[in-house]
């Protein structure tokens, strides 16, 4: 067998992605650990997209997106970064946030730069730095405040580190980061001539009293700030695999190079139905969070009644719930996570994520649940959660 690839042998497949399959191979699991929704997208984007399987378009758009959808995000995505947006120069289209976070990297990163990441992080960032030749620099967001110490991120931009990655709001850990957080981060970037690197995809799932502020828009960050989103939370489509990238003109050049090899262009026929979403009144994010607001309150109340250890998210819609108790029992004695999260799926009928693959540091604590579900599913993960407590009794 010709040697493969000894990049690829770096990291392993998705953990997140894994236990999707693992509950979907078991009948009735109740899968909370990829996150995406139960529920339909809104209805303007199914009634365009029907329309759209007659009208087209079916082939290629432009590679780096198609018209209509830039100029409709360029005004969508110009409210948060308080900017006019050239759609011509400073939007890539991509196949989800996914691709637009492997392609910003490719576009700044030589072999050997040093790129920051938080840690616990989403953990796609640390495959995208192994495959964009970059060593990651791990960042502590210590808990329960995940609070970050900025001395660290100066002295790896000291260290010439390229770029920080910040998922804000932040997975998994739910963390918002203050204007305050985002200038200090942004000060550095600009002061060592770096860039900052955003994953916004939960841009609209923020709690009160907290606020999103996108790191571009802030004084002097536009052109040191390479933004990566995605519509999939914004607008529960999640397997329509549509996202972007904005930035500034120099590297937005660069970045349309890297998307049109790496996969010449997102679906055309989705593009064309989703600007029915980006065109949606502000009403619709104002209902969005209130949907979600609902839906984290409840769920995080039913994990108190039972007694489950948790943070409280104040973004996206994951939670990190403590098993340390059980992991003392003896039947779980010596258990990974990753092992307790098998056991769950089987024994438990819920799905969950386990922490490690979000932290760097040696945390075996800590699985992350979440709650894009209807409120009757959420109810039955509660009363199926509940019989884990049984176990302390
Ligand atoms: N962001 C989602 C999660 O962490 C999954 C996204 C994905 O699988 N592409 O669960």
């Amino acid at each position: 067998m010709p040697r493969l690839s000894d990049r690829v042998g770096k990291f392993t497949d998705s953990v997140i992605r894994r236990m999707t399959r693992i509950s979907d191979a078991k009948e009735g699991s109740i899968n909370l650990s990829q996150g995406f929704p139960d529920f339909d997208p809104p209805k303007e984007l199914l009634d365009r997209l029907s329309e759209v399987a007659y009208e087209g378009p079916h082939q290629y758009s432009v590679t780096f997106g198609a018209e209509n959808f830039r100029q409709a995000l360029a005004v969508k995505a110009g409210k948060a970064l308080k900017r006019v947006i050239d759609p011509e120069k400073e939007i890539v289209v991509t196949c989800g946030g996914t691709e637009a976070m492997i392609a910003a990297m490719m576009t700044i990163c030589n072999p050997g730069d040093k790129v920051m990441v938080f840690s616990p992080f989403y953990e796609n960032y640390g495959a995208d730095a192994i495959l964009s030749g970059a060593e990651p620099i791990y960042i502590p967001l210590v808990p329960p405040s995940y609070t970050f110490d900025i001395s660290l991120i100066e002295e790896g931009f000291r260290s010439g580190a390229k770029a920080i990655i910040v998922c804000n709001p932040s997975n998994p850990c739910g963390k918002v980061f203050s204007e305050e957080e985002l200038t200090q981060i942004g000060n550095l970037a600009l002061k060592y001539d770096a860039f900052v690197v955003t994953d916004e995809v939960y841009e609209h799932l923020v709690y009160e009293p907290y606020h999103h502020i996108a790191a571009a828009s802030l004084p002097g960050m536009f052109d040191h700030t390479i933004t990566c989103n995605s519509l999939s939370k914004t607008y529960s489509i999640t397997g329509w695999r549509l996202g972007y990238l904005i930035g500034p003109e120099n590297v937005i050049e660069n970045a349309k190079k890297v998307h049109d090899f790496l996969t010449v262009g997102a679906a055309a026929p989705l593009q064309e139905a989703a600007v029915a979403g980006l065109t949606l009144p502000d009403s619709y994010y104002e209902d969005l969070k209130k949907m979600y607001t609902e839906k984290r309150d409840y769920f995080l109340k039913g994990l108190d009644e039972i007694g489950l250890k948790h943070n409280v998210p104040q973004g996206s819609y994951f939670v990190l719930v403590d098993i340390q108790d059980f992991l003392d029992l003896p039947q779980f004695n010596g258990w990974s996570d990753l092992e307790f999260c098998e056991w769950m799926v089987q024994n438990i009928g819920v799905a969950a994520v386990p922490g490690s693959s979000f932290f760097r540091e040696n945390v075996n604590n800590l699985i992350r649940l979440h709650f894009a579900r209807s409120k009757e599913t959420l109810k039955e993960a509660l009363s199926r959660l509940a019989k884990l407590k049984d176990l302390l009794a």
